[in-house]
């Protein structure tokens, strides 16, 4: 059972944060979300407080989170659930995919969603997804799609869900991998990490940090979750954030 009583701050931790459903609420178009200026205020009061150990770990591409958080760009971040990473000196990382399969896959799921209204596809270029946000009822058909490509495209991808999206994704590479990876170099070396995330595709997150002795949280539900700290919305997360930097170390 996830603990609703959040750890108490110390000034050795690294944050590792989940965008939608964490940072800001999720909304009916990935593209519709607003960041407030509030948020961007966190991020860069909390990356003072921790020498810059602030890294965005989301399943929208590192160029997407840039232009949602400007004018803070070039943060440490994972995207894509980790396939691609920019770590603290602004290298990116990149898994090489195979594109050209995912060509076709994208072709079919072009053509579902044409004659199925509501339901939305997101092209990421290394990842594809399907929403059903607007379309509850479309779900099942929607994940009985996205199997079908993934018998067709084969083994080198994987599927994975979160709240109302199935995704297509170049298979072997999770956020968690993205947060090992962080945890070997400066500045978030030796520090304790603290993963936030809301959805399914952040429990490898979690699993990562309670491995290294970190906190793990889950914004919302906890059942099944590896997290074993809980927070309720969006709305918490921030505060508890905003309080972390307030808190006065020195
Ligand atoms: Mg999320």
């Amino acid at each position: 059972m996830a603990s609703t009583r959040l750890p108490d701050y110390a000034p050795d931790w690294a944050f590792f944060l989940d965008v939608d459903g964490t940072l800001i609420e999720i909304a009916d178009h990935p593209n519709a979300v607003n960041p407030t200026p509030r948020m961007k205020a966190i991020i860069t009061h909390l990356r003072l407080t921790t020498d810059g150990a602030v890294a965005l770990v989301s399943g929208r591409a590192i160029a997407e989170l840039d232009s949602l958080f400007m004018p803070l760009t070039g943060l440490p971040a994972a995207g894509l659930h980790g396939l691609e990473r920019r770590d603290a000196k602004g290298r990116i990382h990149f898994e090489t995919s195979a594109e050209s399969p995912l060509d076709d896959a994208k072709q079919v799921l072009r053509d579902f969603t044409k004659l199925n209204a509501g339901i939305l596809l997101e092209d990421k270029g290394t990842t594809v997804a399907l929403h059903y946000r607007n379309a509850p009822s479309l779900e099942s058909a929607a994940h009985a799609k996205m199997h079908e490509v993934l018998c067709r495209i084969g083994e080198d991808f994987e599927l994975t869900s979160g709240k109302m999206v199935v995704e297509l994704k170049p298979s072997g590479r999770h956020k968690g991998h993205a947060v090992e990876e962080f945890m070997e170099e400066p500045p978030f070396h030796g520090r304790t990490p603290v993963f936030i995330g809301d959805d399914i595709t952040d429990e490898d997150g979690f699993r990562v940090a309670n491995s290294m002795h970190g906190y793990s949280i889950r914004v919302g539900e906890t059942i099944d979750s590896a997290a074993r700290y809980c927070i309720p919305d969006v709305e918490a997360v921030l505060s508890w954030l905003e309080h972390y930097h307030s808190h006065h170390w020195r």
